[in-house]
């Protein structure tokens, strides 16, 4: 597990699995306690990087009690779960899930779209009510001469997007300048930005510069 991960209280956790697994195709690893010894009270379930825990309302009665928790019960009670929550997960491709979980018949709470912060979503609900929104973060461009990102019209050579290179490998008129000028400029930054001697920024440009298509052999 990385990163922070939700645990979320729900009726049944079975029930919950089912959703998840058939509905976003989550994988169950680890189920409390294992099949076939009783009412599962906990389960851990993974899609790629995002990772969701559940645990049965009465599980958590029960550990609130063994904690002399007496205000989390009247917080969660049966009839506020979901609100308010809403979860991001992370996916590869999210039209792909979109498709797959309409075709589910889910409930799409919010249609696919792009969003103005860099991300293609959709969200929906769960059996329980929490908000879910599987984002996919849209790959920005990356100058074909130095990996720089280009995020705006102003990054690329002679500010026309359609340049696969980045303004500073270009010339005014948007043609890539030569390795050797290139590569100097580059050296100069590296010095400057992570105090290095010449050097070392020479030896680094020309590795990162080697593994650039337009450069290789
Ligand atoms: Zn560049």
């Amino acid at each position: 597990m990385s990163g922070a991960s939700a645990l979320l209280v729900c009726r049944d956790v079975s029930e919950s699995i089912r959703f998840y697994e058939e509905n976003f195709g989550f994988r169950t690893t680890v189920r409390f306690p294992p099949t076939g010894a009783g009412v599962v009270e906990f389960a851990n379930l993974v899609l790629g990087e995002n990772v969701v825990m559940f645990i049965s309302h009465a599980a958590m009665l029960e550990d609130c009690k063994r904690k002399g928790d007496r205000e989390s019960p009247k917080i969660v009670s049966k009839n506020v779960w979901g609100v308010g929550v809403n979860l991001y997960f992370s996916v590869a491709d999210v039209d792909d899930m979109y498709k797959k979980v309409k075709g589910k018949g889910a409930r799409i709470v919010y249609d696919i779209g792009d969003k103005q912060y860099g991300s293609r979503e959709f969200s929906v609900s769960d059996n329980s009510g929490y908000l879910l929104t599987f984002a996919q973060m849209k790959e920005f461009l990356k100058c074909g001469s130095c990996g720089m990102p280009m995020t705006k019209k102003g990054d690329f050579g002679a500010g026309d997007t359609e340049n696969k290179f980045c303004v500073h490998c270009t010339d005014e008129s948007g043609k890539l300048k030569s390795r050797q000028e290139i590569k100097d400029g580059m050296v100069h930054g590296l010095m400057k930005m992570k105090n290095l001697s010449l050097q070392d920024a020479v030896r680094e440009v020309d590795e990162s510069m080697n593994k650039m298509p337009v450069w290789k052999g």
